[in-house]
């Protein structure tokens, strides 16, 4: 069997839901944010098998056994790393090259049907019966460069030059009809081409193929200016994004991007730099997409029309965004422009300016409410106030929940505590199901300091540096422990952040997983780290504290009884050299 290409297995990762795949081998009951169950890799009678949606990871803290949905699959069903991804990929549509000269099974004529449409409609762009698109994209300001990146095309003003042309290559209209790019007649018998006299816009799979189109008539007065693929096998409306496979680097570099609704919205900033950007193409957010973009993302700015139905959908694109763990943003764009006409009317700087001074999602929804509402009404302000609450509710992440918490009583003039008490009685003044108990400041095991102390630098990168300080007390721990905080670090001084998926498939062993999988729930969930950045570092002092009272004092006592027992041997060499490794020890540890 060939190697699986990286971006399928990351293709087949995105397209699967591992509470989906666990739930159809086990009973997951809801805890907090995560699934809970018994584990089915050791006896236990309380669960400890932890899944967690948002990470899309698993982890037994009875065993220790974590990982992903594939490194799931591969234990429970006791099969390769490799059948796991076929028999995910299979469920989820995804189709996977084998050799050379296969013949196509599967979508895969799917696939073949869109890609030939899409060179069709490019070539037709080119072409002479193109000459009216050309002047459309011109007049909208698309560069040839980006006409070509984004694969733009021409569907001709006729209803069946289409079928023609893929008639000439062998394509019947059956596929056609399947791929959604011909439609039957309803008078008569026959097809007819879906898209006819429009600027096309090809929707990408992640991997880079073609799924769908969406297109822009070219009619004086169209019945619909923007007519998008039906849904197919591969094409799912509100699962991706328009231009999503050309700037989803660029939104994992930036760790941000720029939500638009139209498409030149997003070309537009796009050829002027601006590239970590994302359009909806004509549909409401949807949670499905909100997910998506947290995997590449921690901040959304959503950049919508400032319009009555522009700013209704970005107030509706907060829970969403919320809940997949984004940190939503809003930018307002001038009145009456659009992130298009900014550029246009504007110039590109306006445009990145819009973009930086983009609003939190707290602030938006006062303004929002100030300009509908009497907000000197208490009635009125009490109801903006618990909407807020229940929005920040959403947030998965203690620490930014209860920042998002403190904006609001400072927005509304409220006392921090009233808030906080109202925040509580909503979550029925018990501790958020599916948090661990408070930690026993006794002896633990070494790998249970590690995953705790690993979950921390997951959350406070620049504690890392604390811990280099310490050599003496890092060769006590596993060497799993030192790659993980070493990668860490790494990854914190190139991007100043810790990217928890990364580190999580940058594991070189299934302990490094298991380890990672345990300090990402840990650091997740635990309720310690409302405290914020101060609470987190007098923790680290205390874990370090600890480990050192558990690690170093055993082995200083050890070194004195052998120093002892070379003085009685009059060993002077030993004494001398035990001597050394004892001051080095003291001086290291600060004893
Ligand atoms: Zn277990």
């Amino acid at each position: 069997m060939p190697l699986i290409p990286e971006e399928i297995i990351a293709e087949v990762r995105q397209a699967t839901d591992i509470v989906a795949v666990i739930g159809q081998h086990l009973p997951l009951r809801k805890a907090g944010a995560n699934y809970r169950t018994l584990c089915p890799f050791h006896q236990e009678k309380t669960p400890s098998f932890n899944v967690n949606p948002q990470k899309q990871i698993w982890h037994c803290f009875g065993c220790g056994k974590g990982g992903n949905v594939f490194t799931f699959i591969t234990e429970y069903e006791k099969v390769s790393f490799g059948e796991a991804v076929r028999s995910l990929a299979k469920k989820a549509g995804i189709r996977i090259p084998e050799l050379p000269g296969e013949k196509p099974e599967g979508h895969d004529l799917l696939y073949q049907a869109n890609e030939f449409a899409a060179r069709f409609f490019q070539s037709s762009l080119e072409g002479s019966a193109g000459a009216a698109a050309r002047e459309y994209l011109e007049t909208r300001g698309i560069s040839q460069e980006t006409t070509e990146l984004f694969r733009l095309g021409y569907a001709p003003n006729s209803w069946d030059e289409l079928i023609k042309a893929a008639e000439r290559a062998g394509l019947s209209q059956a596929l056609l009809l399947e791929a959604g790019l011909i439609v039957t007649r309803e008078r008569g018998s026959g097809h007819y081409d879906r898209f006819r006299h429009r600027v096309m816009f090809p929707f990408f799979s992640l991997g880079g193929r073609v799924i769908g189109f969406g297109g822009r008539s070219l009619e004086q007065s169209p019945q619909a200016k923007y007519l998008n693929s039906p849904e197919t096998a591969i094409y799912h409306k509100g699962r991706g994004f328009f231009g999503f496979a050309q700037t989803k680097t660029a939104i994992m570099d930036a760790g941000a991007a720029v939500l638009v609704e139209g498409n030149f919205d997003l070309l537009r900033p796009f050829q002027e730099g601006y590239k970590n950007i994302v359009a909806t193409a004509g549909t409401a957010l949807t949670p499905d997409q909100a997910r998506l973009l947290s995997r590449y993302a921690r901040t959304a700015v959503v950049c919508y029309d400032p319009d009555g139905p522009g700013l209704a959908a970005a107030e509706r694109s907060l829970e969403p965004l919320l809940e997949a763990g984004l940190d939503p943003r809003v930018a307002l764009l001038p009145e009456g422009l659009d992130p298009d006409g900014v550029i246009q009317n504007n110039g590109a700087a306006a445009f990145g300016e819009v973009v930086t001074q983009a609003v939190s999602f707290v602030e938006f929804r006062v303004m929002r409410a100030r300009k509908a509402r009497d907000m000197s009404l208490p009635a009125e302000k009490s109801q903006l106030v618990n909407g807020l609450i229940g929005l920040a509710a959403l947030v998965a992440d203690p620490v930014r929940r209860s920042l998002y918490y403190k904006e609001i009583a400072d927005t509304a003039g409220l006392e921090e505590s009233l808030v906080a008490d109202l925040a509580r009685k909503r979550q029925g003044m018990r501790p958020r199901e599916g948090d661990p108990a408070p930690a026993a400041p006794a002896q633990r095991p070494l790998d249970q300091w590690e995953r705790e102390i690993l979950g921390l630098l997951i959350r406070r990168p620049n504690l890392v540096a604390r811990l280099a300080e310490k050599p003496q007390l890092t060769d006590f721990l596993s060497p799993q422990f030192r790659k993980v905080a070493a990668k860490i670090d790494a990854m914190y001084q190139e991007t100043s952040k810790v990217d928890e998926p990364g580190l999580f498939h940058a594991a070189d062993s299934p302990e490094e997983q298991g380890l990672v999988s345990a300090a990402i729930s840990l650091g997740r969930v635990s309720e310690d780290s409302l405290e914020g950045a101060e609470g987190d570092e007098r923790k680290f002092a205390d874990y370090l504290q600890n480990l050192e009272r558990q690690t170093v004092k055993p082995r200083l006592k050890a070194l004195q009884t052998a120093i002892r027992e070379a003085q009685r041997g009059k060993d002077l060499p030993r004494e001398r050299e035990l001597l050394e490794q004892f001051n080095q020890l003291i001086k290291e540890t600060g004893k």
